[in-house]
């Protein structure tokens, strides 16, 4: 008897150790449903929705309404997860009391445990108050404060370093940093004011809109394997290190901090390697540089690490993490992705690190700003009971088994579209599918024809929401010119929302893309009706298809 089972026992182990290739799967999802929502439209409703998209949402995906979307809505992984039953559980006990509340110190004791020691006063020795977490309610308003008090304190340095960079830069890196400073408007240039620039791998958007808003240039230093479209290379979000080195060799005075996006949302969403991030901290620590990540996706990025770099294959999500975070100063989180809440955001900032050592003022700073912008230090514009849903989240999502299903979903979309023949970015990243714009029109497209956008539109149409992150997300128009972005992005972004969708839904998805990719050639330009000199004007901007 036990021989049989024995001998099935077996047979069922070795099939889990096959990788899942659809149409058949191996290994049931380590969650069930709990709760599903019917849609309140139907796919069939094509002509309405062509209706609502060209006289009400004016072409622009971030206008059009929600429920009209039968298919999959991949507009964004941003606060669209799906909670857990722990979470809702959680919420239920959520303590909304105005000064101290409990979720409050349950979240101190989860930063400690999800990204170690070290950050955050867990002896509560001044009370139920860290000056080293800021809660807000969604990651740029954290943003929004780190660089409004950063700004203010930059410009009380004794000596500011004027707008004429170094000789000792980079030829091809000066000539970015100058036509970034020559793009931004008028009123942001300033001959006399002092010029500053925050480097990363890639900046998000609402972080560059943050830093451009305060005078300072955001400049991006992905490395060579990203920018030549290396396929082969696993850690494509990593930053290029002989720039940053040059960078601050010559100009250090000019950058208060380095920033890493863990996983690198822009650049495709593409993990950073340990030992990228360990060379960044010791070129930093050199210089005397605060070195920060923009961590909303800490715990995908810690999944790659495990799994591609040597060394880390038998060590768990949370030591990886542990080690990722060791190495930097200060942090600031959007919790609407890996924290797997449906808002909340965090600037967390390293009791005796390098950056509180440069700007020992600074905490008081972003204290006044968060009372006078969130709330009280302990909620952070935040109801108790979302912060019982963060701490229960941030515990999910270092579990091995999710993060497995979870990515392991986003790269057999990949695959799939890859398979029909649409040109995506390899290999593909942790939260998101990213079409390569330029490649899918075989470089056919003028750059002003805006086809991204087209792409998009057409998307809603067949019942499904992606978003362009390309030409129009990030270029800028200065009435008369059109500037594309550089180094060049041209992108349309699949973001996948966390726990939503089954496979067969963002299967679908891909046929639609295949039809598009099938007829490319017809896929018309789109004019721009609103919006096109405006800041951030992808949000803004309205069009419609020329014909
Ligand atoms: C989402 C995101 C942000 C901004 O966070 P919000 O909560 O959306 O305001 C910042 N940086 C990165 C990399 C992001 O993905």
């Amino acid at each position: 008897m036990s021989d049989t089972t024995d001998f099935f026992i077996e047979k069922f182990r070795r099939n889990l150790e096959v990788a899942d290739e659809s149409p058949r799967y191996f290994r049931p999802r380590p969650y069930r449903n709990a709760a599903v929502r019917f849609r309140k439209c139907s796919i069939d409703d094509f002509e309405k929705r062509r209706d609502i998209l060209v006289n009400e949402a004016g072409l622009n995906a971030f206008l059009f309404r929600a429920a009209m979307i039968p298919g999959c809505d991949l507009l964004s992984d941003s606060g669209t997860t799906t909670m857990t039953m722990e979470q809702w559980a959680a919420m239920m006990l959520g303590d909304e009391s105005y000064g101290s509340n409990e979720g409050y110190f349950e979240l101190i004791n989860r930063i400690e445990d999800v990204f170690g020691t070290g950050w955050v006063d867990t002896s509560f020795a001044m009370g139920g108050y860290s000056d080293s977490l800021f809660l807000f309610h969604q990651g740029r308003a954290a943003e929004n404060a780190f660089f409004t008090i950063l700004a203010r304190e930059l410009r009380e340095l004794p000596e500011v370093p004027v707008p004429v960079l170094s000789d000792g830069l980079m030829p091809e890196l000066k000539e970015r940093i100058q036509s970034k400073l020559d793009s931004l408007p008028e009123r942001r240039r300033s001959t006399d004011e002092a010029m500053f620039i925050i480097p990363s791998n890639s900046h998000f958007d609402t972080t560059q809109g943050n830093i451009e808003d305060k005078r300072m240039i955001p400049l991006n230093l992905p490395c060579r394997e990203h920018l030549e479209k290396n396929e082969e290379f696993l850690f494509r979000g990593n930053m290029d290190l002989e720039e940053l080195e040059n960078l601050l060799a010559v100009e250090k005075e000019r950058v208060p901090l380095v920033y890493l996006t863990i996983t690198n949302n822009t650049g495709g969403g593409q993990p950073v390697s340990m030992e990228n991030i360990r060379k960044i901290r010791e070129i930093t620590s050199r210089y005397g540089t605060p070195f920060f990540f923009d961590a909303c996706r800490f715990a995908e990025n810690a999944w790659f690490i495990r799994k591609n770099e040597e060394g880390y294959s038998d060590k768990s999500i949370k030591k990886i993490v542990h080690e990722m975070f060791s190495n930097i100063d200060g942090f600031h989180i959007s919790l609407k992705k890996d924290g797997l809440a449906n808002m909340g955001g965090a600037l967390v900032i390293r009791k005796d690190g390098a950056f509180y050592k440069k700007f020992p003022h600074i905490r008081e700073g972003f204290t006044d700003y968060q009372i006078m912008a969130e709330g009280h230090p302990t909620y952070g514009g935040l109801p108790g009971r979302d912060l019982k849903a963060i701490s229960e989240g941030l515990r999910t999502v270092t579990h091995l088994d999710y993060l497995d299903a979870r990515i392991g979903q986003v790269v057999r979309f990949g695959q799939k579209l890859s398979e029909s023949g649409i040109p995506i970015i390899n290999p593909v990243g942790g939260h998101a599918v990213y079409i390569d714009v330029d490649k899918f029109f075989g470089g056919t497209a003028a750059d002003e024809d805006f086809k991204g956008i087209a792409f998009t539109g057409l998307m809603l149409i067949a019942g499904h929401r992606v978003c362009e992150l390309g030409l129009y997300a990030f270029g800028s128009y200065d009435g008369k010119t059109e500037t594309p972005p550089s180094p060049r992005v041209n992108y349309i972004r699949a973001a996948v929302p966390r726990l939503a969708y089954e496979d067969r839904d963002l299967f679908s998805v891909v046929e639609a893309a295949r039809i598009l990719a099938d007829n490319r050639d017809r896929i018309p330009a789109v004019e721009v009706k609103y919006g096109r000199a405006l800041s951030l004007r992808h949000f803004k901007s309205r069009f419609d298809f020329k014909e």
